[in-house]
C-alpha cells in the first residue's frame, strides 16, 4: 500500500471542508423553517426552540471543525503537517487518517483536554 502523503491529507481536508460547509447551508435552512413555521402552542414553541438550541450548538461545533481544517491545511502548506503543534512530536498517522485535522498528538491533545475539563468545572 502507498503511504499517504501531504497532498492526500490535504485532499481528504478539502472534502471534510466541502462537506462541513453544505451541512452548515441545510443547517440554515432548517432554522429558517423552524422560525417561519412558529405557531401553535406553547408546548411546540418549547419544543421547536430545543431544536433550534441544538441546531446552534451543531453549528458552533462544525465552526470549530472548519477552524481546525482551516489550521490543519495552513500546516500542510507550511510543511509542518504531521507535527504536533504543541511539542513538535510526530503525530502518528493512524491518527491522522481518523482524524485529519488533527495537530496535536495524542499525548498532548489528552492534556489540553484535560486543562479544559478543569475550566468548564471552575
Ligand atoms: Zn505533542
Amino acid at each position: 500500500m502507498k503511504s499517504l502523503g501531504f497532498e492526500d491529507f490535504r485532499k481528504l481536508l478539502l472534502k471534510k471542508r466541502a462537506m462541513l460547509l453544505k451541512s452548515d447551508e441545510n443547517i440554515d435552512k432548517d432554522l429558517k423553517r423552524d422560525i417561519e413555521g412558529r405557531h401553535g402552542d406553547d408546548v411546540d414553541i418549547a419544543e421547536s426552540s430545543y431544536e433550534q438550541e441544538m441546531a446552534y450548538l451543531f453549528k458552533s461545533r462544525g465552526k470549530d471543525e472548519l477552524r481546525l481544517i482551516d489550521e490543519a491545511i495552513k500546516r500542510i502548506d507550511q510543511g509542518e503537517y504531521g507535527t504536533c503543534a504543541e511539542c513538535e512530536g510526530k503525530i502518528a498517522k493512524k491518527r491522522l487518517i481518523v482524524q485529519p485535522y488533527s495537530i496535536l498528538c495524542i499525548h498532548c491533545q489528552e492534556e489540553m483536554e484535560k486543562l479544559q475539563a478543569k475550566e468548564n468545572l471552575a
